[in-house]
């Protein structure tokens, strides 16, 4: 792309040029050459050190032109003053006297070019040039920070979601045990109230929990069509600095259009993790090469303990002529903290792992001791279109008692359902779920938005043991509960307890996406009113 076009997209308004120069002649011709090839420009001129600590706290310049010596000041001290305070704002040098050795003098400390007054052509291009170059760092220096800022979070979800998964365990008989001893303290109040101490303590500690385990989650936005070359251009950008000059790139798209449903920061760092890997792994002349095509996968080629199911897959490779790594390296990949580096922290493939098992796919892995590596990332094409529709769910504001006795699990759906639009009122039991039933006044059914209202369906947990889940259905159904009634990961429900009732079944688990499918075969808010 002509560097032109690059300046108008990097750069909006006014050019902000800093001329240091104490000839008046040479200023205007300075800015003259500019106006001619149509620079917007805003140019202010100075000669000494006060001027020029001035105009860079006050004017804020794009560039700075300077001459290489001025009565009082040179152009070498100037660009010291202006290193110290923007390393990367560009510097160029415009004089009629620069020798070879005074410019290779110049570009050593620091300037970015030198234009000889007797090329005036060069210096728009040089200067546009300039102020290009500058945006392109500044954006990668913003990438570098945002994959260093998304790589603490990673770890920090890595370490809250294990974290939070013991804690449960830990929590979870308190929460069963005190109210217990409540119970059969009999008259001692003193005990009945330590028990309801320890089951408060252990409640707050529950949510805690929740909300840990909420931001392990974390809100991660899907791209339903994120283009494989656009991801591999970042990498590429990304890697520039890393990868040594003499080690050759290559870059393969089977097909230009190809893309994928997935987080676009988390695969990015997934590749970038496997490209610095590679990195690590070659010679300075190694070749290094990513690759994306698609390919099927069968239900041999799946692991038992994998996520993904068979189908077509996009599969990202990336590819070195590195060392390679032995079976006993092989085994240990993916152990947390595994690494064979100085100062390695072997937390980058674990990562890879956790990103790419979130989007449902695989990864494999084929080396060969002093001849290569080849990591392949799968990931599933078909989710492009179910991973939209989970997207667009929406509860148009409607009503949704969730029931459940396992408070992690209570706040976790509600957040959910509530993402999607969905109003959500918090039962800890089935009892209590009846008793908020009973207790909607049939008017407020009728008042249009009040939470309180009549749910437009119950959501019921089906591991509940204090009221059993068929318990529930048949309350519900005496009732005359008329709205949709959704089981998450009952089992051994009888038919009898069923009837009579609008009743969805989801999965073990009853993760948030069936949850919302199933929802979603509510009618409009009306048609489930009594
Ligand atoms: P780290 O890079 O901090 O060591 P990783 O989890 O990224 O942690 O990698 C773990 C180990 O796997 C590395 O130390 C290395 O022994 C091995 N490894 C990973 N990628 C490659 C590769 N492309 N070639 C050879 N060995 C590799
Ligand atoms: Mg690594």
């Amino acid at each position: 792309m002509p560097l032109r076009r690059r300046l108008a997209e990097v750069h909006s308004g006014p050019i902000r040029v800093l001329h240091l120069e104490d000839d008046p002649q040479d200023a205007e011709l300075v800015e003259d050459l500019l106006r001619e090839e149509n620079l917007d420009i805003e140019v202010r001129h100075a000669d000494d050190e006060v001027g020029l600590r001035e105009a860079l706290a006050e004017f804020k310049p794009d560039i700075v032109l300077s001459d290489l010596s001025m009565p009082g000041f040179s152009g070498h001290r100037a660009l010291a003053i202006v290193r110290e305070s923007a390393p990367s704002l560009p510097f160029l040098f415009v004089s009629g006297t620069m020798g070879e050795e005074a410019a290779i003098e110049a570009l050593r400390q620091g300037a970015t070019d030198y234009i000889l007054k007797s090329q005036p052509a060069r210096l728009a291009p040089a200067t546009i040039r300039a102020l290009v170059e500058a945006a392109d760092q500044r954006a990668r220096d913003q990438a570098e920070q945002e994959l260093v800022r998304s790589q603490r979070y990673e770890s920090l979800a890595l370490l809250a979601g294990g974290l939070s998964h013991d804690l449960r365990n830990i929590l979870q008989p308190l929460l069963i045990a005190a109210p217990m001893i409540a119970e059969r303290a009999g008259t001692d109040q003193g005990v009945v109230k330590f028990a309801r101490m320890i089951e408060t303590c252990a409640k707050r500690g529950m949510d805690m929990v929740a909300s840990m385990l909420s931001f392990a989650r974390g809100a991660r936005q899907i791209n339903p069509s994120l283009p494989v070359g656009q991801l591999f251009r970042a990498t590429e950008l990304l890697l520039q600095g890393t990868r040594p000059r003499s080690m050759a790139l290559s870059v393969q798209l089977s097909d230009d259009g190809l893309a994928v449903a997935a987080n676009e920061t988390e695969l990015q760092q997934c590749l970038l993790n496997l490209c610095l890997n590679a990195i690590q792994a070659m010679p300075p002349d190694g070749t290094l090469t990513l690759a994306a095509d698609v390919a099927e996968l069968e239900q041999a080629d799946i692991n038992a303990d994998e996520p993904a199911v068979p189908g077509r897959y996009l599969r990202l490779s990336v590819i070195d002529t590195g060392v390679g790594m032995s079976e006993e390296v092989r085994a240990r990949l993916f152990t947390p903290f595994f690494t064979t580096k100085e100062g390695g922290t072997g937390l980058g493939l674990l990562s890879c792992r956790r990103i790419v098992d979130n989007h449902q796919g695989v990864m494999r892995v084929h080396s060969t001791p002093g001849v290569g590596t080849r990591f392949e990332i799968y990931l599933p094409m078909a989710q492009a279109a179910t991973e939209r529709e989970r997207q667009d769910y929406d509860g148009r504001g409607r009503h949704v008692l969730v029931v459940s006795e396992e408070a992690g699990r209570l706040s976790i759906v509600a957040d959910g359902l509530r993402l999607h639009n969905y109003r959500c009122t918090l039962a800890r039991s089935g009892a209590a779920a009846l008793v908020y039933l009973d207790d909607v006044p049939s008017a407020e059914v009728e008042s249009e938005g009040a939470e309180q209202g009549l749910p437009h369906a119950v959501v019921l947990d089906g591991e509940m043991r204090l009221l059993p889940v068929a318990r529930v259905l048949t309350e519900l159904r005496y009732r005359n509960y008329a709205g949709l009634v959704v089981l998450a990961g009952a089992e051994d429900v009888p038919e009898a307890a069923r009837a009579g009732l609008q009743l969805v079944e989801v999965g073990q688990t009853g993760s948030l996406p069936d949850l919302l499918a199933a929802l979603d075969r509510l009618g409009s808010p009306q048609d489930t009113r009594n």
